[in-house]
């Protein structure tokens, strides 16, 4: 039996881990959740697994799921704010910690369960875009793994199995294009929070969908490709498929390239992470070859869509930049979510607060933490009018 914890089990990931946990539940046992403000969710959530701990961040939502705790009955400790997000990523029994909190709070409690000796599944991107180097050398310290949940990654993971990573001559990571795909500058001026959140493939929370719609996503997932796989960005390659068949691939130094495919399903990455180095029953739908079409192959478009190439040139460069393009980007997207700035207005916020902030090489958390809460606290009281 292994032992889960989940971060941000009320998320779109967290929904779908759980999904694979119930299909699994002699393999698998859920000890601690976390939430935010999704009370009547996470209710749902001690009804049916009846974990041991709950984790909310959100006060009102807190003394929500505590009253009902209280008067059902239900003898869980349920614990507040930050403290809640550490204690479940901590929790003693707990085997592996399914990282989905959206954005990088999820840095603090991702280190945290990596020092008390966690394997991480980790979904939570925004975590390695800001503290790549860290986690990593945290978890080899610790003699922990970090499983890739990103589907991309997830099919790096698996590509590089049997493999030697000094074998690998280049990583080819798929991407959907977003919903605007094709489109010019002047065709975006006018796109509504609603025509962004609308993704052709895939069904996710609301802040990837917008990073889906801008290529920011997958700039953070080059990030996370050379912070988890040690592969120099001059190596890491972006290939536009729209049919989202071909999950990524990885090249060889003999020229043979492997890919991993399935229907596009997060559930499969997330069981294949929980499993780990075994396979378990499909959940998902088979692909059908001859129903499939066609495959097809694109460049994407960095000039239009210039969060790629910035998320690119701050990996580079490393230190704080990814950390300044990480906060000025949850804060740009905060606001065009809430209809205060225009989709386009996203890439110049990031452009303006990569110029306006010194740049450090040499970082530790609390740098990171400190860049976050300056850059965040600058583009608030500059565009949150
Ligand atoms: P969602 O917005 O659907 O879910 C986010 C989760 O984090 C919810 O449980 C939410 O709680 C919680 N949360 C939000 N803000 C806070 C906060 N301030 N403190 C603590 N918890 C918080 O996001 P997704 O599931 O789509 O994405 C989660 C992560 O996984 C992201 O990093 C994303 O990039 C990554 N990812 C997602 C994919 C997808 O298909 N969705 C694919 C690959 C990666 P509540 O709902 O209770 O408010
Ligand atoms: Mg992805």
């Amino acid at each position: 039996m292994k032992n889960v914890s989940i971060l941000g089990a009320t998320g779109s990931i967290g929904t779908q881990a759980l999904d694979v946990l119930r299909k699994s539940k002699e393999k698998f046992k859920l000890i601690a959740v976390s939430a935010n403000k999704n009370h009547l969710k996470m209710i749902d959530i001690i009804d049916e697994f009846k974990p041991r701990l709950v984790g909310i961040t959100d006060k009102v939502a807190y003394e929500k799921v505590k009253n009902y705790c209280e008067k059902n009955k239900i003898s869980i400790e349920v614990v507040y704010g930050m403290e809640g997000l550490n204690a479940v990523a901590t929790a003693t029994e707990t085997h592996i910690v399914i990282t989905s909190v959206v954005g990088m709070i999820g840095l603090i409690p991702t280190i945290n369960a990596i020092r008390a000796k966690k394997d991480i599944a980790l979904a939570n991107k925004e975590t390695l875009v800001v503290g790549g180097e860290i986690v990593m050398r945290e978890a080899k310290k610790a003699g922990v793994k970090i499983l890739p949940v990103d589907s991309e990654h997830g099919a790096i993971f698996q590509c590089l199995q049997g493999n030697k990573n000094s074998e690998i001559s280049k990583i080819l990571l798929t991407a959907s294009g977003g919903p605007f795909r094709g489109k010019s500058r002047e065709e975006l001026i006018n796109i509504t929070p609603e025509e962004a959140l609308n993704h052709p493939k895939w069904n996710m929370g609301k802040k990837i969908s917008i990073d889906s719609a801008t290529l920011m996503n997958k700039g953070f997932e080059v990030i996370e490709a050379n912070s988890l796989f040690n592969i120099a960005y001059e190596n890491i390659q972006v290939i536009v498929h729209p049919q989202s068949i071909i999950h990524s691939m990885v090249e060889y130094c003999d020229g043979s390239i492997i890919s991993q495919m399935a229907s596009p399903d997060m559930r499969l990455p997330i069981q294949y992470a929980l499993n780990f180095p075994g396979r378990t029953e499909k959940i998902i739908k088979t692909l059908d070859f001859f129903a499939m079409g066609e495959l097809t192959f694109e460049k994407p478009d960095m000039d239009t869509f210039r969060c790629l190439k910035l998320a690119y040139e701050t990996g580079k460069a490393g230190g704080n930049l990814p950390t300044i393009l990480n906060a000025s980007n949850e804060i740009a997207v905060e606001l065009f979510l809430e209809n205060k700035i225009s989709f386009l207005k996203i890439q110049d916020i990031i452009e303006e607060a990569l110029d306006k902030f010194q740049y450090e090489k040499n970082i530790d958390v609390d740098i990171i933490l400190d860049t976050d809460k300056n850059v965040k606290r600058y583009i608030k009281n500059k565009y949150d009018l």
